[in-house]
């Protein structure tokens, strides 16, 4: 799970408005493909509707910045293609909102 030094470090990240660190960091990474791995590397939402499309990211269903303490936990990771995740971040849509633009590529 989550470490104290690692959340502290989380803490700091969302703080700063530098959460690309937490998609570069090991943790992050090894976790997302423990996930894809479960997930068949499948998009679950695409087979949710019996479709079949390939996984391109790992969504975080409780955002990192809503409950950084789920950043790592398994049950709170989704494996979806690009189309499914946007449809999962209507913010993006919303051009105002520029903090969103880069915080969710992966
Ligand atoms: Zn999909
Ligand atoms: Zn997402």
């Amino acid at each position: 799970m989550i470490d104290k030094p690692y959340y502290n470090k989380l803490l700091k990240w969302i703080k700063e408005d530098k959460l690309v660190k937490f998609y570069q960091s090991k943790q992050w990474r090894q976790v997302r493909q423990e996930r894809m791995k479960i997930d068949n590397n499948e998009c679950q939402l695409c087979k949710h509707e019996g479709r079949y499309h390939k996984a391109e990211m790992v969504h975080h269903i409780v955002h990192v910045k809503d409950n950084p303490l789920l950043a790592l936990s398994m049950s709170n990771l989704l494996s979806l293609c690009n189309h499914c995740h946007n449809l999962e971040h209507p913010e993006k849509l919303l051009k105002q909102k520029p903090k969103f633009t880069n915080e969710e590529r992966w």
